[in-house]
C-alpha cells in the first residue's frame, strides 16, 4: 500500500516515520519545505503540493493544524481531491470540525474517493512511540482495510461509526483531558505554594485516585518550567472551541470546558499559543 502523508509537524513527522520504518512506501508534502526533510533521509518521496503527490499513493494521510487547511489541502488551489483517482482514500488523522468532516466525506464521495477521520490522542510521545489512541469514523469496510496503517502508529484503534465520529469522540477526549490538565495545573500551583517537594506531590499524588496522563507526563515539565510545544496552546484552544460549538449545537451545559476554553483563549491573547499546553501555568506564574 503506497501512502501520501501531508503535515508533518510534531505528530506528522513521527507518524510518517513509524509508516516508513514499518515498509510502507510513503511521499510526502509540507507547506514548509524543510520538514519534509527528515523523511527524505527514510526514503520518502517529496511533492510540491498536494496536487503532485496524488500519483504517488493510493491511501492519503493529512496531519494538519485545522478545518481551514485540511479544506485547503483538499479541495483548494492545487488540492488533492481533483488530481485524486476513484477508489482513493484520504484519511484526516487532524483534530477539525465534525460537521465539516461530513461535508468533505461527501465531496470527496462525489468523486469515488473514500474519507475516514481518524483523530488521534497520546501526544508526541505516543506518535514516536507508535502508541496513539486513534479514534476512527466513516465506513467500516474502509476503516478496515486502512487498520495495517493504524496499527503502525497506534496502540489502541477504535472504530467509533460513520464519518464524523471520530472527530467527536476526539471532542469528548479533549473535555476530559482539559479539565485534567487545568487540576494539573491548580495541583502544581498549590504544591508549590506550600512549598512541598515537586518531585514527591508528582510520585504521591500520581498515584493515586487523582493521576492522569496530563498529571504524569505535563506536570514534571510545569515543575521544572519547561513549555517546549508537544501539543500548543493554539491548537488546544482550537479543540476547545470545537468542543464548546459541538456542545452548544446539543444544547448542552458543560461549565467546565467553558472554563477551560476561555482560559486557553486568554493565554492565545496573552502571546503564550505557541507554547505548550502545560504553559497555561503561566497565566498565574509569570517566573
Ligand atoms: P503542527 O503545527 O506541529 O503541524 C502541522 C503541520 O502542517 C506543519 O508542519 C505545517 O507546516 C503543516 N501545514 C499547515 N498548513 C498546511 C497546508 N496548507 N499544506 C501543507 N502543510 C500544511 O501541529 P501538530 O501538533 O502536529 O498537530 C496536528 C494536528 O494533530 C492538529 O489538528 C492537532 O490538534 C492534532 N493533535 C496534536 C497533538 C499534539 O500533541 N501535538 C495530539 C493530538 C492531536
Amino acid at each position: 500500500m503506497r501512502v501520501g502523508f501531508i503535515g508533518l509537524g510534531i505528530m506528522g513527522a513521527p507518524m510518517a516515520s513509524n509508516l516508513i520504518k514499518a515498509g510502507f512506501e510513503l511521499a510526502v508534502h509540507d507547506c514548509v519545505r524543510e520538514r519534509t526533510a527528515s523523511l527524505e533521509a527514510l526514503g520518502a518521496r517529496p511533492a510540491d503540493s498536494p496536487a503532485a503527490l496524488a500519483p504517488l499513493a493510493e491511501v492519503f494521510i493529512t496531519m494538519l493544524p485545522d478545518t481551514p487547511q485540511v479544506e485547503a489541502v483538499l479541495f483548494g488551489e492545487a488540492g488533492l481531491a481533483g488530481a485524486l483517482s476513484a477508489g482513493s482514500i484520504v484519511i484526516d488523522m487532524s483534530t477539525i470540525s465534525p460537521r465539516a468532516t461530513m461535508e468533505f466525506a461527501r465531496r470527496l464521495g462525489e468523486r469515488q474517493v473514500e474519507m475516514l477521520d481518524a483523530p488521534v490522542s497520546g501526544g508526541e510521545p505516543g506518535a514516536r512511540q507508535g502508541r496513539l489512541s486513534i479514534m476512527v469514523g466513516g465506513r467500516r469496510e474502509i476503516y478496515e482495510r486502512c487498520l495495517p496503517l493504524f496499527q503502525v502508529m497506534g496502540s489502541k484503534v477504535v472504530y467509533t461509526g460513520p464519518n464524523g465520529h471520530g472527530q467527536k469522540t476526539k471532542l469528548v477526549n479533549q473535555v476530559v483531558g482539559s479539565l485534567n490538565l487545568l487540576a494539573a495545573v491548580e495541583g502544581i500551583r498549590l504544591a508549590r505554594a506550600a512549598g512541598l517537594d515537586l518531585a514527591l506531590t508528582l510520585e504521591a499524588v500520581g498515584g493515586g485516585a487523582a493521576g492522569s496522563w496530563m498529571w504524569s507526563n505535563l506536570g514534571p515539565k510545569m515543575a521544572a518550567r519547561d513549555y517546549a510545544p508537544g501539543f500548543m496552546i493554539r491548537l488546544h484552544a482550537k479543540d476547545l472551541r470545537l468542543a464548546s460549538e459541538l456542545l452548544a449545537e446539543l444544547g448542552l451545559d458543560a461549565p467546565g470546558t467553558e472554563l477551560c476554553h476561555e482560559l486557553f483563549e486568554k493565554a492565545v491573547a496573552e502571546g503564550l499559543g505557541e507554547l505548550g499546553n502545560q504553559g497555561l501555568i503561566r497565566l498565574w506564574e509569570t517566573d
